[in-house]
């Protein structure tokens, strides 16, 4: 755009020039020229130092660097672009299966185990994913999909896509694990999709295991949350949010319909103070401004969200200004904040709310969405009961601080949100946690390969009579050993990034550390800041040509109001 007027500007002022004619302009040439050695000859014939030549701004030759400069960084771009696009889908080959290699078997391919899927050293390990989603899910965006500003497979990385570019061929397994045997390093797992082959269940056996298998929904076993209300945890939760969304108001416009059944039908309460809450209220609240407004005038002023938080305050995990930041914001686009407000029921047209004061209050409303917090899931359960001693902690599986599992001997690490650590349940812990674990399987190698030689060392010094090569072979073997001392593998150590979370009408909120400190930020200038964070985090371009596409695509079109 910039390069288009820019060279506009320089193409007219090149033909503001060039209607002078050619003997005109060279005799305007030749008189400045003529002027100047006058004034040249005075000068000189007082003193003997030239005087500086008036410098002159050729715009010609600016115009041509200008041009040349852009043109060639278009074309690297586009170089580059077209290199990385082809180097993605066209992989390599990559070494075989090996036997005396040990095998890492991962469960799940989210945060954590993405993280370490692209870290690791594939060349020292065989490596086995088994995850029930065959890809990578960019949850932070989850929100913009619910609503449409983003399609689904814009969020998505094939979980193959990452593995096909290892140096050693990585299994990747669509199934769910059902049991883990820590005592015989066995995982059994299952097909558990419609289609199933005549194989669909299997045992394998495991070196290392790492547990990365995430929660599940937290649902406080509050009557019809499971039943009735949406949840925004999954892309499936995304997609049947958004139809009923889109359900809720096609009813409202039904002829016919009264004024309490319009408003019961275009109330949506979101229950959920935190991040995701947060966004998919800010979410839903664009959708009706640069939308619904326009195609559903008659009903988009009616429309209402109530964000039900049950603390004292939404998003404790950020600065008092930040928070008081948002509640203003939400407070203009019409959002309620319902605080110290507990769900007691989801009903099929209703919520059952237990207000501040205590009372009990049945909500009309169409839709329910649940962003509340996790829980362990069953296979997470059941190997936390393998080890009842170690494994105390109700709210997940107990690790050192070197991610191993309490009771397990160093044979199961575990990962993110499955794991009680002192740390939030967020993407950013689990991928560090991901990104460490593959340092630490590149040390542990290094120092497997320092002792089979120290071995051998050891072994063959035995045989040696000869004093002047037994002292060779004695510094050989103190030098390994040295080395094996130095591979250390230090602890974990998680370093936060900054919180950020969208909070509609284009605005963010960012709390950042710096220095000993924070700084908070919000408003549009952060909003694009979370934007390009989030651009740049996605884990290929491939997803970060998709997402830009689709911001472009609904800033121009708009989102999509047909309902599949
Ligand atoms: P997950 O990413 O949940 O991955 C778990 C994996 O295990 C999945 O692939 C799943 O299919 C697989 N699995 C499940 N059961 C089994 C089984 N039996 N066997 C094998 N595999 C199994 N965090 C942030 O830091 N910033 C954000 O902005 C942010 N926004 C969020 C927005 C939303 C809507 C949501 C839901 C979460 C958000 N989070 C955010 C939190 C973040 O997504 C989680 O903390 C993160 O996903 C945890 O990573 P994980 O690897 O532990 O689990
Ligand atoms: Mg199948």
């Amino acid at each position: 755009m910039q390069f288009t007027r820019g060279s506009a500007v320089v193409s007219r002022s090149l033909a503001t020039r060039s209607r002078f004619p050619a003997a005109a302009r060279k005799h305007l040439f030749n008189r400045s020229l003529s002027t100047t050695s006058i004034l040249r000859e005075e000068h000189n014939a007082g003193q003997d130092a030239p005087p500086p030549k008036p410098k002159r701004f050729n715009f010609k030759t600016f115009a041509k660097v200008l041009g040349g400069a852009t043109l060639v960084s278009i074309a690297g771009s586009f170089g580059m672009f077209v290199y990385v696009t082809q180097k993605d889908r066209h992989p390599g080959t990559q070494l075989p299966y090996d036997p005396e290699k040990k095998t890492i078997v991962i469960l799940g391919s989210g945060w954590g185990a993405t993280s370490l899927l692209k870290t690791l050293d594939t060349s020292e390990y065989n490596v086995v994913i088994i995850s029930p989603k065959n890809y990578f899910l960019f949850t932070p965006l989850l929100p913009s999909v619910a609503v449409g500003t983003l399609s689904a497979k814009a969020i998505l990385q094939p979980t193959r896509y990452l593995a096909r570019h290892k140096a050693r061929a990585v299994t990747v397994i669509e199934a769910e694990a059902k049991e883990i045997d820590p005592f015989n390093k066995t995982v059994t797992f299952e097909d558990d999709t419609e289609i199933k082959g005549e194989v669909s269940h299997t045992t394998i056996p495991y070196d290392y295991l790492v547990h990365a298998v995430g929660a599940e929904v937290q649902t406080f076993g509050i009557p019809g949350v499971q039943e009735k209300a949406c949840f925004m945890k999954e892309l499936n939760d995304a997609e049947i949010m958004q139809r009923r969304f889109k359900d809720c108001i096609e009813s409202a416009a039904f002829p016919g319909q009264d004024d309490a059944e319009i408003d019961r039908l275009l109330h949506i309460v979101i229950v959920g103070g935190g991040p995701t809450g947060i966004e998919v209220s800010g979410e839903i609240h664009d959708f009706l401004e640069d939308d619904l407004k326009a195609w559903y005038p008659e009903l988009a002023g009616r429309i209402r969200i109530s964000l039900v938080e049950a603390l004292p305050s939404v998003l404790p995990m950020f600065s008092k200004q930040l928070i008081e930041y948002t509640e203003s914001t939400f407070k203009e686009s019409k959002i309620d904040i319902l605080t110290k407000t507990m769900v007691k029921e989801v009903k099929d047209r209703s919520v059952v709310l237990q207000m501040p004061d205590k009372s009990i209050q049945d909500v009309p409303c169409g839709m329910v969405v649940w962003a509340g917090g996790n829980k362990g899931r069953k296979i997470t359960q059941d190997l936390m009961a393998k080890y009842p001693s170690a494994q105390t902690n109700r709210r997940g599986l107990v690790v050192d601080d070197h991610l191993r599992l309490a009771g397990a001997n160093g044979s199961i690490f575990a990962i993110g949100d499955c794991t009680s650590t002192s740390y939030a349940p967020t993407a950013q812990v689990a991928s560090q946690q991901g990104a460490y674990l593959a340092r630490v399987f590149a040390q542990m190698t290094k120092k497997e390969t320092l002792t089979a030689k120290l071995t051998q060392l050891e072994q063959a010094s035995v045989t040696v009579t000869d004093p002047e090569e037994k002292a060779k072979f004695n510094s050989d073997i103190e030098t390994t050993k040295k080395l094996i001392s130095n591979v250390k593998v230090r602890p974990f150590n998680y370093s936060h990034q900054g919180s950020l979370a969208y909070i509609g009408s284009d605005k963010a909120i960012a709390d950042l550390p710096f220095a000993n400190g924070n700084i908070a930020s919000a408003g549009v200038a952060t909003f694009l800041f979370w934007r390009s964070a989030y651009l740049s985090t996605l884990f290929s371009l491939r997803n970060r040509t998709l997402v830009a596409n689709d911001w472009i695509i609904t800033k121009i079109f708009g989102r999509d109001l047909s309902r599949d």
